[in-house]
């Protein structure tokens, strides 16, 4: 049997994360769960995680925070060994429109969703190096390349992260890292939850395939890009939209 592989994955407490994190568990692979709240929060994803044979352990970090960023980076190489697999999932929205929005929830966002990233990449990728094989996968959106109005701090954001991915591919190519990113449509969470069916008859009109995405979309895309079959593949940004983006 192949040896077990190691996967960081930001925000996997819950919704898309705790898919992708379910889902590389379930494919030979370890789990450390990095997330802001308290554990018991992700309490639910852990027991998941461990059933499914991942020896799964949670770290808690604001993955804006560059300091605290290497401190769980370090234990948690120290603690499984390696990190083989980067999935930065974190992320955060502060709509409004310009008119209304402060500089605070432009501040915010983009520290969580992209300075976030940065500070994953720029702890984590040191490891992969010395074993000159790794996978990043960063969670972007096709608001990032669509633009949407009350969203110009996140969609700056993923639209940043579709920068950084391509950046990282050119750079750690020759070190055998992949850096690609995925971009989700409208995916049935808690947040698309919330809308009313007014609002959700208008999404649907938006996008070809007619309904939502599940979380699991996401996760069998990421489950692809860490895996062999595309280990020729980097610098990508692949949308997971039913087509919306078309
Ligand atoms: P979610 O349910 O709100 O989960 C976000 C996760 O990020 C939570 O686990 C949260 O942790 C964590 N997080 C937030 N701030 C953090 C911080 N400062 N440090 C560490 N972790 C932090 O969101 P989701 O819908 O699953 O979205 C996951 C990713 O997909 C996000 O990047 C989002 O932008 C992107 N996306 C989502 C959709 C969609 O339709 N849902 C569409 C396109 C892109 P706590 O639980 O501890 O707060």
């Amino acid at each position: 049997m192949a040896e077990k592989r190691v996967a960081l994955i930001t925000g996997a407490g819950r919704g898309i994360g705790a898919a992708i994190a379910l889902t590389l568990a379930k494919e030979n692979t370890d789990i450390a769960v990095v997330d802001y709240a308290d554990e018991s929060a992700a309490a639910e994803t852990l027991a998941a995680l461990r059933e499914a044979g991942a020896a799964a352990r949670y770290y808690r970090c604001d993955v804006s925070d560059f300091a605290a960023a290497k401190e769980v980076v370090d234990a948690i190489a120290k603690d499984f060994g390696k990190i083989d697999i980067l999935v930065n999932n974190a992320g955060i929205t502060a709509d409004k429109l310009i008119l209304r929005m402060e500089e605070e929830d432009w501040d915010k966002v983009l520290a969580v969703n992209l300075k976030g990233c940065f500070n994953m990449i720029k702890h984590v990728t040191p490891y992969m190096m010395r074993k000159r094989c790794g996978r990043i996968v960063s969670v972007s959106s096709v608001v990032g390349l669509m633009g949407n109005a009350g969203q110009a701090n996140y969609a700056a954001s993923k639209a940043g992260i579709v920068g950084l991915t391509k950046t990282v591919a050119k750079e750690f190519g020759p070190r055998n890292i992949t850096a690609n990113a995925v971009a989700p449509g409208f995916i049935k969470t808690a947040m698309t939850e919330a809308l009313s069916e007014e609002q959700k008859k208008a999404m649907y009109k938006l996008i070809p395939l007619g309904c939502l995405g599940e979380t699991q979309d996401i996760a069998n895309a990421v489950k692809f890009l860490v895996s062999d079959d595309a280990r020729y593949i980097t610098g990508v940004v692949l949308k997971v939209d039913g087509g919306m983006y078309i």
